[in-house]
């Protein structure tokens, strides 16, 4: 039985207001269908923002959470462990990295990939060479270091000073880039599709440009893969599509499919500068953690289920089309394999969290990325009878959000 003493009023009696939950508390999952306390289902298309990878529960992986759990669940990294070895080889010959540093978030990951771009950066070219350039919208995390990076200044603006030495620039733009970059940058960052800023993808003439600035004044290319990774765009990480190496990677979200962990990727060559002593994390590499991102890795890097994901994509953008048919809301459809983006029209500007809230009503789970773009990722495995019956329900919350609208303008 639920107990519904814990409830969503409660959450604003014990808990940091720094987010604004929905009334319903989901208590139970499988695949990719939730239940509430009152028992009432829903269809997930928000995979816990692009966490779920394989759905909620997935027997593999809760048989890995026993199976690990009843030998061993954390060292610290006074020692090493064999998950953590594993993991590491599977992620090694899977990409272009040689060597993996392991740790809890996305953000952490990208704390360690910043601080290994200006540690290199300093030990072969000295202390100048520092600047970091990185792109408006783009999102690394919730640290100092990662929302100073990050292009949205709500994120960063009001905790004093941000890090210093990071100049932001569009995205996509080729002659900005011309334009900033110089023999004190050390770092470019950019996530090969911008998923919080809006489902924006990076252009490849765009990213290859950005290859070989890199290349020439001597900086680091850093993916953050953090949302796109794992097979979300239809291939294990999205710079394979993109035709260019980055130098380093990071990966977390669906990573773990839900418990946390995270990895920063990278060339044994620049991997030399973290010498111990120079990062760390207590929880980073843990053998629960690894065990259960192995298996991850292990379901997802699979060519059927890498084809399906760009199957569902299909199922998605079709399904989408007849609902904007019958009842238009948005302009574009962005984004590929199972990331995807409506961006609202004129219209409804502003108002993605109606249609999200909407969408809850009529028990499909789904995401914003902005205020003006409503986003679906879904578990990479979500069956395609879950895509119709959801895409049937958020058809209706669509109907409901137009129909209010309406009214209103009456
Ligand atoms: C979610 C996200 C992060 C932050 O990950 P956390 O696990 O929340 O710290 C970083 N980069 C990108 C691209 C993300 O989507």
């Amino acid at each position: 039985m639920p107990n519904t003493d814990l409830n969503r009023d409660l959450f604003d009696q014990v808990m940091v207001p720094n987010y604004a939950p929905a009334t319903v508390v989901p208590i139970g999952g499988k695949g990719s269908r939730v239940w509430d306390q009152n028992n009432l289902e829903y269809i997930d298309f928000a995979g816990g923002i692009a966490v779920t990878s394989v759905g909620h529960c997935h027997p593999e992986l809760v048989a890995t959470l026993q199976s690990q759990g009843n030998k061993l669940w954390h060292l610290a990294n006074v020692m090493t462990n064999e998950p953590a070895l594993y993991l590491a080889q599977l992620l090694t010959s899977a990409t272009f990295a040689e060597r993996v540093f392991f740790a809890n978030s996305g953000a952490e990951a990208n704390e360690a990939a910043f601080k290994l771009v200006r540690r290199v950066a300093h030990d072969k070219f000295g202390p100048e060479k520092h600047e970091i350039i990185a792109f408006h919208q783009g999102f690394h995390g919730r640290t100092l270091f990662t929302v100073s990076v990050g292009g949205q200044p709500k994120y960063s603006q009001g905790f004093g000073p941000a890090i210093e030495g990071i100049t932001h620039l569009p995205y996509n733009d080729i002659a900005a880039l011309e334009d900033a970059i110089s023999d004190q940058t050390c770092a470019i960052i950019m996530e090969p599709l911008q998923g919080e800023g809006g489902i924006i993808p990076a252009d490849p003439a765009f990213a290859k440009r950005v290859r070989e600035l890199c290349d020439k004044h001597n900086a680091l290319l850093v993916m953050d893969e953090v949302q796109t990774g794992v097979g979300r765009l239809g291939t294990l990480y999205a710079y394979e599509q993109l035709g260019i190496t980055p130098d380093i990677l990071t990966s977390a979200k669906g990573l773990g499919n839900g418990f946390p962990v995270a990895a920063m990727l990278t060339t044994a060559d620049i991997a030399s500068h973290l010498v111990p002593g120079t990062h760390g994390s207590t929880y980073g590499g843990n053998p629960l953690a690894c065990a259960i991102a192995a298996k991850v890795l292990e379901i997802v890097d699979q060519p059927d289920v890498l084809t399906g994901v760009n199957n569902k994509f299909e199922l998605f953008k079709a399904g989408l089309a007849k609902i904007n048919s019958k009842t238009p809301f948005y302009d574009e459809l962005r984004g590929r394999g199972l990331l995807l983006g409506c961006a609202l029209t004129k219209a409804y500007q502003g108002q993605a969290s109606l249609f999200q809230a909407a969408a809850l009503e009529a028990g499909v789970m789904t995401l914003v990325a902005g205020p003006n773009v409503i986003r679906f990722a879904p578990s990479l495995l979500i069956p395609d009878a879950d895509i119709e019956e959801g895409l049937s329900r958020f058809a209706g919350a669509v109907a409901k959000v137009l129909e209010r609208q309406e009214a209103r303008d009456l």
